[in-house]
């Protein structure tokens, strides 16, 4: 007997017929003799649309009492789906109970809209366990240590499932989604990418990071923290399917590397459409002038990626950074308007017609010349690199968004990730 936690996304959850498809595999699995925990989305679509009414009813949320406010809304979503899927649970003749995040409860700061899991309490659901119920448990939710409901961010019910897995010891997280499993690229983008067999925890949190949207990056790091065994697959498969074969399918996240290191060097290619890039130039080159120009993009709250300066001509340079194409105009203004005038920078530029593309793998470590490759691939096919970062486990480009796709097929192929490397 083990104790398995399973997580079901929205369109797994999307109607009430899926919602009974869902109620019979966890049924399945609790008849093969396991512990089971359920932490289902919200029914898909439905955070969008109660996020919808909020804003028909108050367009700037702004202030902290409005951000309050959408969490009190968007936690419904959830509250409805645990309901309904323990009713359905109890059609199937399974004994199971729903909570909500604060009564379990789920612990949190007070960060609305965004709020971070503090604790987890396990008496209540380990109580329902021993009593040889399914325990259905909100994604998404907690409350904070004021008794306000809280919500984790978008996508934030995979956080949720992995934190419980956490709190609960459990034997393994399942991540049931609308894919059946982490790929080596966008198949949308190329047709040719495979499904990973495995793929280490620091290559998803790469992936993850750099916008492959399988899983919320947050729920990866917790998982990692945690060493939380964790696999992805698909909820399209048939409930009845052999539990055997279906407790190996997908792709599972792995901490061990020793492996993998010695096969493929690259697990596969990221990108992201979501970046914009600012360039400053003309700097003074002298101590301070990082942070002259990043402290303030910092300070309005602004995540900066990438990062370069180069060498001076005549004591002045060229700064140049990404940041979320969201924010790309409020950088702009803010560096015309204060930064540059101080500095003394002659001008501010910005590109928002940019794409970063990455290449990402462990085996990287102990591999000499990966970027190079790389860097060839993308110059065979005429593709100008503006900007380059590297890691241990991954190298980034930034490119011109329009060859983008070209530049994912091309790495696809160099590094052969349509074929077949690791065994099922
Ligand atoms: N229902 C929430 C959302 O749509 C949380 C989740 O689905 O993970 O973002
Ligand atoms: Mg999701």
């Amino acid at each position: 007997m083990a104790l398995i936690v399973h997580k079901y996304g929205g369109t797994s959850m999307g109607s009430t017929e899926r919602i009974r498809n869902v109620a019979k595999r966890v049924a399945k699995w609790a008849r093969a003799g396991h512990q089971m925990v359920v932490v289902p989305s919200a029914m898909s679509g439905e955070t969008n649309r109660l996020l919808g009414l909020a804003k028909e009813v108050q367009p700037s949320q702004v202030t902290p009492e409005s951000q309050r406010e959408l969490d009190m809304i968007a936690c419904t979503g959830e509250q409805v789906s645990v309901g309904l899927l323990a009713l359905a649970l109890q059609a199937e003749g399974m004994p199971a109970v729903s909570y909500t995040g604060w009564q379990v409860p789920i612990k949190t700061d007070s960060a609305y809209t965004k709020a971070r899991i503090e604790s987890i309490d396990d008496e209540r659901v380990r109580a329902d366990l021993d009593a040889g119920k399914v325990v259905i448990i909100t994604g998404f939710q907690g409350i904070d240590g004021q008794g306000h409901l809280t919500t984790l961010g978008r996508g934030g019910s995979d956080t949720s499932a992995v934190a419980v897995a956490a709190a609960l010891k459990a034997d393994e997280c399942l991540i049931y989604t609308d894919v059946d499993g982490v790929y080596t690229t966008d198949p949308r983008v190329v047709p040719e990418a495979r499904r990973l067999h495995t793929v280490s925890f620091e290559e998803m949190l790469e992936m993850a990071s750099l916008g492959s949207k399988v899983l919320q990056i947050r729920s990866v790091e917790f998982a990692g923290k945690y060493r939380v065994p964790l696999r992805v697959l698909s909820s399209f498969t048939p409930w009845d399917i052999n539990i055997e074969e279906e407790a190996r399918s997908g792709t599972l996240i792995t901490f061990e590397e020793d492996e993998k290191m010695e096969k493929a060097v690259v697990s596969g290619i990221a990108f992201n459409r979501d970046e914009a890039k600012v360039t400053v130039q003309g700097v003074p080159d002298k101590p301070g002038i990082a942070f002259q120009i990043l402290g303030p993009v910092a300070q309005a709250n602004i995540d900066v990626d990438m990062i370069i300066q180069n060498v001076s001509r005549d004591g002045k340079t060229d700064f140049s950074f990404t940041v979320p194409r969201n924010d790309h105009a409020r950088v702009l203004d803010l560096l015309r308007s204060s930064v540059a005038p101080s500095v003394g920078a002659a001008v501010v530029d910005g590109d928002a017609r940019i794409s970063k593309v990455s290449i990402v793998g462990v085996g990287m470590k102990s591999h000499v010349g990966v970027a190079a490759k790389m860097f060839r691939t993308l110059s065979d096919e005429g593709i100008n690199i503006q900007m380059i970062s590297t890691s241990e486990i991954k190298t980034s480009v930034v490119i011109d968004e329009k060859y983008m796709e070209l530049a994912v097929r091309a790495l696809h192929r160099a590094f052969e990730l349509d074929q077949e490397s690791q065994p099922a």
